[in-house]
């Protein structure tokens, strides 16, 4: 059993985080110092994206070694298809299970920097399914794989829910453990497509993605990006403190940590136990919101984390 399956079945709430591969040098040797730190939080694993395209795919397999090795924590890797050959599929899962990986969130990926459009490798595959149904043959049960679900709808569908939820499933057929959700900002857009996904016989772990509000800049750009419907009483509330960030933070965590709130609130019946962090690669947006839920570790409970070790990797 992985470690995410164990805190699913005791029903207990846990939290992920979330990074991405930096560009520069010193942007990873900051970031191998923010997950040191950011274990002292007690999440349940790590999660490292995957670049769509690969340029900083290797990057990826380097930053799960070290987070398990050096920092002692579980991890789980993204994998896309996009220009990925089945051969560098291979090589990212063998490198995986080599550096103590168990979780794999398998995507189909964004289109590659430059391109709007998604094409699939001549030599790989189309639809996250196939992905799926791939590592499964190749590896049986050794990892547990999520996979990725949009309360919001995919922004490229244009098949309608029905059919979307249809794919959604497909997925959890093909031998999917775990659905990741992408973010959102509205409670009761995520309440309901979490009844869809049930009344479609989807019965696994969902895992709602949240983004902390750690800069008002930052949040105009993620939900634009991403196309998130943000609720009125948000823009609302974070508008008259946007030039203060400190202000733009405390505002946010209380808009976000009050939607987690009702995620995680049993009487709701959602189920659900788990929240998958968008860090940003930041520390305080999540250690703030962490601290609303009253859910940071207290030192008692953090004292067997490796916290006073130092990473190899930094001292280069
Ligand atoms: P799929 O499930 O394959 O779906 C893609 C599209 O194809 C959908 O519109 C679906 O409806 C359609 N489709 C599926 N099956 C069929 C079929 N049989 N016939 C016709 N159409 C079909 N991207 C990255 O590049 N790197 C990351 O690390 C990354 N991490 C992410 C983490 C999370 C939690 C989430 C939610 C997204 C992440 N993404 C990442 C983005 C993701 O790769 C894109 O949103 C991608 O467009 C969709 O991926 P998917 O795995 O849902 O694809």
């Amino acid at each position: 059993t992985t470690k995410i399956a164990k805190a699913e079945a005791e029903g207990r709430i846990w939290w992920s985080f979330e990074f991405f591969p930096p560009r520069t040098a010193q942007g990873l040797t900051n970031l191998y110092d923010r997950i040191e730190r950011m274990s002292q939080l007690g999440p349940e694993f790590v999660d490292i994206t995957w670049n769509a395209g690969g340029r900083t795919s290797d990057l990826t397999a380097q930053l799960v070694k070290t987070v398990h090795s050096y920092v002692g924590l579980e991890t789980c890797m993204h994998l896309t298809c996009t220009n990925m050959p089945r051969d560098k599929v291979d090589t990212a899962l063998r490198e995986a299970k080599e550096f103590g990986c168990r979780n794999i969130l398998a995507l189909r990926g964004d289109p590659p920097a430059g391109s709007s459009e998604w094409e699939p490798h001549a030599a790989g595959f189309t639809y996250a399914k196939e992905l799926v149904e791939y590592i499964r043959k190749g590896y049986g049960d050794y990892f547990a794989i999520a996979v990725a679900g949009f309360p919001e709808g995919h922004p490229e569908s244009k098949d309608g829910r029905e059919l979307e939820m249809e794919r959604l499933k497909a997925k959890i057929d093909a031998g999917a453990d775990f659905i990741f959700t992408q973010m959102f900002y509205d409670f009761g857009i995520f309440e309901r497509w979490v009844k869809d996904v049930r009344a479609a016989g989807i019965t696994c772990p969902i895992v709602p993605g949240v983004m902390p509000i750690q800069t008002y800049g930052g949040f105009q750009r993620a939900t634009a990006r991403f196309r998130t419907i943000v609720p009125q009483y948000f823009h609302d509330a974070l508008d008259p403190v946007k030039d203060d960030d400190q202000k733009v933070r405390e505002v946010g965590t209380k808009l976000v940590g009050d939607m987690c709130r009702k995620i995680v609130d049993r009487n709701r019946g959602l189920g659900i136990s788990g929240l998958h962090i968008y860090t940003m690669n930041l520390e305080r947006g999540s250690r703030m919101l962490l601290e609303y839920l009253e859910l940071e570790p207290s030192v008692q409970q953090v004292k067997h984390l490796p916290w006073t070790l130092s990473l190899t990797p930094k001292r280069r």
